[in-house]
Formats: C-alpha cells, structure tokens, sequence
C-alpha cells in the first residue's frame, strides 16, 4: 500500500480506537504512525495495543511505527473540602505544603519543589489557563498569590508555571516506569513532555541506547530558549500546541510553531505538528474551515507529520478525521505553489558523505525526472538525510532491520520497504528496481536512483550513487 502524499499522518489510540479492526481502518485511511498516550495507558493496556498495531503491520506487509508519550511532570493542585471552590478576580489564593482539604482561601500543591523554585512576579496558569493567579510573597512551603482571573478551581487540575524553571528533570518515577514498559513492549519512538532542558534527554538517551527514538515535546517557554541544543540532542520534536499555548501567549504559537518546524528541517530531525488540528471532529463528521486551513499549514511548511490526539482516541469519527487529514494533505502536496515553498526552505546539505549523496540524488532524479530515489540503510540516518532534500519524487528506503523501518515511518515522504541488504553492485540495481516496481513507485522503462554503502553491508558507509532503468517486471537493467 502507496500513500499519495509525503507528509505523515499520526493518530493517537485510545477507548475510540482500541480493536484490531479500528487500528487496521485508521492504518488504511492513513494512518501511518501510532501515538500511545502514557497519560491514560496502563502496562497491560499497552502491550495490547502494540500487540494489536503488529498484527496489522503483518496483515498489510507495511511498516508501522509506535511512538510511547510519557506524561512528564504534569502539575496538579491537591482536592477541595467541597471538590471545588470559586475564586474572584482580585481576591488572595495561597497554594502551600498542606495536605488537608483546601477551600477558597487556600489548596494543598502536592509538588515541593514547585512551591521551593516559585517567586514573586511568577504566573501560575490552572485548568489550561482558564485561571490565572500572580505570586506576591513566598516562602519554601506557602506561594501566596493574587487572582488575575477568577473561575471555579476543582479537584487536581492541572496547574503549568511558565516563568519557572523546575528544578527537576523530566522522568517522573512514572515516567520511568512506562518508559521500561515502552521499550520492552517493543516502542519505536518515546515521547518526552515538559523538557525544560537538554539534559532532560541525555537521562532518557542511557535508559533507550538506541533501542527507540527520542522525541522531545516542546511545549514550555524553557524548551524554546533552549531549542538548538535540544534539537541536537534528540531524535524528532514534537511542537505540542496544547501545553505550549498554555505556557506562551497563543498568538506566539503560529510563529513559533514555523520557526520549530524551520529549525529542524534544518537538522533533518523529524518534526510533528500536533493538537486540535481537527479538533471539531471530536463530534462532528466535517472540520471547520480553520481546522483544515491549520493542517494545510503544516503541510506547507514541510512539516514530516501532523497528529491527531482526542479527535483519533476519544472521538466520534476517528477514521473520518485520519480520511480528512490524508484528503487536505493530498490536496496541499498537488497546489501549484506547494514545491515552491517547499523549496524555499531547504537546507544546504552539510559536509558529509551521506548530505552530499543525499543531495545529489535528490538533484539527479529532479533534472532527469525519474521515477524515485532509492536509499539503502541499515540504521536509518541515510534516509533521515533523504528526507531532509525533500525532493520532487518518491523516496523508497531500504532497510534489512525492520525496527530501522518501523522508525522511519514518522520521516517526510519516506516509503519504507524491509529487505536484506545488497549482496553486490547488481543485486543493488536489481532490488531497487524491483521493489520500486512492485511498490507500484516505477514502471517499466522509467529510471530510478539508488544509494548505498560500499562495502555493502557496513552501516554509515553511504557512499554510491546508481541511474537504473526499471526492465520488464521490474527486474533491473542499465
Ligand atoms: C500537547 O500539549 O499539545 C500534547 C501533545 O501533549 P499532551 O496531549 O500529552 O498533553
């Protein structure tokens, strides 16, 4: 099965998608990674799930990837005598290291180190920024603050603190707990959320070594002073609009979204765009204008995926919202102004073998118009850098490890194809025609061009570039 656009599309499993059959319909319409929520997935939940995405991944001969979301440090406040209270505009509201029941004046913030790193001028934002309270006086047990704007505060909402940097990492025990459940259930990708800093990775990166990707979700205004280094250190961001427009102004978040995206088209780092992006089809079977005008966007901007979270996991019509997402995309990647922009955006390639191979084969099969580029790799890099050339035609990776596969499916435009490694320079030509062939991505008479590593079989070695024609059946010529 071929998609008909480059951009991926993402949809987070949960109780309206949790059957082999859903997973399978999601995956035909579209989807082509799935999101695993560790927010709302017990241990037992997730192995079925990752059971379930496998046997559809052998039922289509496809690769899937699996991204695990950890929660991170999510701040709630503690329970009220009466599980609410209603605070007025102007009115005095402390948040302390008391655990008894709070009430109008004052309720328990069960994080410590929260109430020990908070100061005054500081903003606290609860229930995704509906109420806002102002620290005036603090100590190391009490924040006392000013409400700047009023609501009905209830139990364990969520509290977020963009003026203050946690002084904690971003694995709670939890976290670390899902996290080895993650990758021993078989997880291509895992999600971090709330990173304030670069280091929050390298905790994570010794507990994966190498056995899945690492995909930091930017959502605090920490994260953004800090992006190149967190780019460098991680695997694929995530631009998590949800939180982040909670922490920043939500005009900022456009821009900002742009300029993620920008920086690691750059780095040739995968980058989702995700949240509300067909938020309305949580109930109802069309998007707004906006909604499709949003996707379009990350479309436009060469985004690798766009994701869908409650209008996949928790809404009426999750195969209806994948279908949308593929139709918009499809549509964005046929505009007549679609590569133009594209191009406008693209890196240079960086000194290194597999950039400049990258590059040349993206400009080869551009000037002669051939069918596809073909990339062989064993650990993934070379396609990631295919991807980052974002080229006019088909990019069909090759690799002999399918958690390589499964991984790259998350990448711009990356067709993924498990296969033994070439044996010799014409079993390259004669597996890359082949399999573009039966992919259905040439036909006989067209041309493709392949890359690979000489000696065949080392990793890291891409270094080969190859014009082939696709002969009768697919078999190879010269
Ligand atoms: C977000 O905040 O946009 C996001 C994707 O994170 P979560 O859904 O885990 O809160």
């Amino acid at each position: 099965m071929k998609r008909n656009r480059r951009v991926k599309i993402l949809a987070t499993l949960g109780p309206s998608s949790s059957d082999p059959a859903i997973i399978e319909k999601l995956h035909r319409a579209g989807a082509d990674v799935f999101r695993i929520n560790m927010s709302h997935t017990d241990h037992a939940r997730l192995n079925a799930l990752v059971e379930m995405i496998r046997g559809v991944e052998e039922k289509v001969g496809r690769p899937i990837g699996i991204l695990a979301d950890l929660q991170g440090p999510k701040l709630r406040v503690g329970t009220f005598a009466e599980d609410s209270a209603m605070l007025e505009n102007g009115a005095t509201f402390t948040l302390d290291s008391d655990t008894a029941a709070g009430d109008v004046t004052r309720v328990h913030l069960p994080h410590r180190e929260i109430l020990e790193a908070l100061e005054p001028g500081h903003r606290l934002l609860v229930d995704d920024g509906k109420i806002r309270l102002r620290v005036t006086s603090c100590d190391k047990t009490h924040a006392v603050t000013v409400v700047e704007v009023g609501g009905k505060i209830s139990n364990r909402k969520g509290v977020s603190v963009p003026d203050t940097e946690i002084p904690v990492g971003a694995l709670t025990d939890k976290d670390r707990k899902d996290l080895d459940a993650a990758l021993a259930a078989g997880a291509d990708w895992i999600a971090l959320s709330f990173i304030q800093r670069a280091d929050d990775l390298a905790e994570v990166r010794k507990v994966t070594r190498g056995k899945a990707g690492i995909m930091a979700k930017i959502e605090k205004p920490q994260a953004i002073e800090r992006l190149p280094e967190i780019i460098d250190l991680s695997d694929a961001l995530m631009v998590a609009r949800g939180d982040l427009g909670v922490e920043m102004p939500l005009e900022q978040v456009p821009g900002l979204q742009k300029q993620i995206v920008r920086a690691c088209r750059r780095a040739g780092k995968p980058v989702v765009v995700a949240t509300q992006m067909l938020e309305s089809m949580i109930t109802s079977p069309v998007p707004t204008r906006a909604e499709v005008s949003d996707v379009a966007t990350a479309v436009f901007e060469g985004a690798d995926a766009v994701m869908l979270s409650a209008e996949s996991a928790a809404g009426k019509f999750p195969v209806e919202a994948v279908e949308t997402m593929d139709r918009i995309a499809c549509q964005v990647e046929q505009d007549p102004t679609y590569r133009g922009i594209i191009q406008a955006q693209r890196p240079e390639p960086e000194p290194t073998g597999s950039d400049a191979i990258a590059a040349a084969a993206r400009q080869i099969a551009e000037t002669l118009n051939l069918a596809a580029v073909v990339c062989y790799t064993t650990s993934g890099t070379t396609g990631f850098r295919a991807a980052r050339e974002r080229p006019a035609v088909p990019i069909i990776v090759i690799s002999p490890v399918l958690s390589t596969a499964r991984r790259l499916a998350i990448a711009w435009g990356l067709h993924c194809v498990v296969s033994d490694d070439a044996r010799d320079e014409s079993d390259m030509v004669n597996r890359a025609c082949q399999i573009s062939y039966q992919e259905e991505l040439a036909k006989p008479g067209q041309r493709i061009i392949t890359t690979a590593g000489v000696p065949f079989g080392t990793p890291g070695s891409t270094n080969m570039l190859r014009i082939a024609f696709v002969g009768s059946e697919g078999r190879g010529g010269i």
